[in-house]
């Protein structure tokens, strides 16, 4: 069938290692080709410095961390809530403007699962973004509505993890 050529979502879901990651790899695809893009963050917290963002400084590429760090941590949900409804008011503001080619949501299935974003108000925003932008949602558990709107949906699937031999996370493989 043809069709007008658009943007598409790309949704990366599961429990195993890689949905970060591939979004990151995605990013630096396009930025080898010049295309603008940028990633918003819902779980980290600004003050967090992981490789990534080393990476996006040395390259001139946006990454935005916007949360407060993991939620069973904190002891202010309200705050969390309204992080959160910042974080997705700021993704709005860049995927509407049209001026990025690739916007990545990263961990957005967290404030979906608090309840802090609602699956509809997103697919209701993705709906209506200029018809180039590619968007790229990471996260666990993500919705099912959210995984019948997407184009593409990748879990991942925890074969192995060394976290269960008490392996601590590695710098460069995990942050
Ligand atoms: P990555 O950022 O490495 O691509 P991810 O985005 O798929 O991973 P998240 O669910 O965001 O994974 O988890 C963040 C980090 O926690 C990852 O670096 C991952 O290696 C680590 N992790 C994944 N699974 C587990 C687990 N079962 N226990 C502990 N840590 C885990
Ligand atoms: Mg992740």
């Amino acid at each position: 069938m043809a069709s007008a050529r658009r943007g598409l979502v790309l949704l990366f879901t599961g429990n195993g290692k890689g949905k970060t990651t591939s979004a990151l790899g995605i990013m630096m695809r396009a930025w080898g080709r010049d295309m603008k893009v940028v990633m918003l963050q819902f779980i980290k917290a600004s003050h967090h410095r992981f490789g990534e963002h080393k990476a996006a400084q040395k390259m001139g590429v946006e990454i935005i961390p916007m949360g407060r760090g993991f939620t069973w941590l904190s002891h202010d949900l309200e705050r969390d809530k309204a992080m959160a409804r910042a974080c997705w008011e700021e993704a709005l503001k860049r995927i509407c403007s049209g001026e990025y080619d690739i916007v990545v949501l990263d961990e957005i299935t967290y404030p979906i699962r608090y309840g802090w974003l609602t699956t509809a108000e997103v697919i209701e925003a993705l709906s209506r973004r200029p018809s180039h932008v590619h968007v790229v949602l990471t996260g666990r558990n993500a919705p099912q509505e959210l995984v019948d709107y997407a184009d593409l949906v990748t879990e991942m699937r925890e074969i192995k993890h060394p976290y269960r031999h008490g392996v601590k996370a590695q710098p460069g493989l995990e942050y």
